[in-house]
């Protein structure tokens, strides 16, 4: 009885999903600028596609978020916060920042600017 209601809701979120999908797939920006934002301010700003492998400690009120990068991403490797969610996140991506509440750390890829949008272009 209820079958026809299931059948119509599936197609509804397989619809959602893929607006979705393609709003980020539409925003992803083409740049790989990111920077490491503590409390607003920037701590760290670079280019992944010329970055080397490496690894950097950000620390907060004694608590140190190990950041990594390697094969041209960004993730962070380990950190002091309880909750874990910002080594959880796993490698940045484009749809959404890593953000590490506890230590008020932001990963996140900047906005393009307009020299990359004339190159692609
Ligand atoms: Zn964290």
């Amino acid at each position: 009885m209820n079958q026809k209601k299931w059948l119509f809701l599936i197609c509804g979120v397989l619809l959602l999903a893929g607006v979705i999908g393609s709003i980020l797939v539409l925003r992803r920006p083409r740049t790989s600028q990111v920077e490491i934002v503590q409390d607003g301010r920037v701590l760290y700003s670079f280019d992944l596609s010329s970055e080397e492998d490496q690894t950097i400690d950000v620390e907060y009120e004694g608590r140190v978020n190990r950041i990594e990068i390697r094969d041209h991403q960004i993730h962070v490797l380990e950190a002091d916060c309880p909750d874990q969610v910002c080594v959880n996140m796993g490698w940045l991506d484009s749809a959404a920042p890593i953000v590490c509440l506890p230590n008020h750390l932001v990963i996140q890829f900047t906005e393009g600017s307009g020299s990359l949008d004339a190159v692609a272009g």
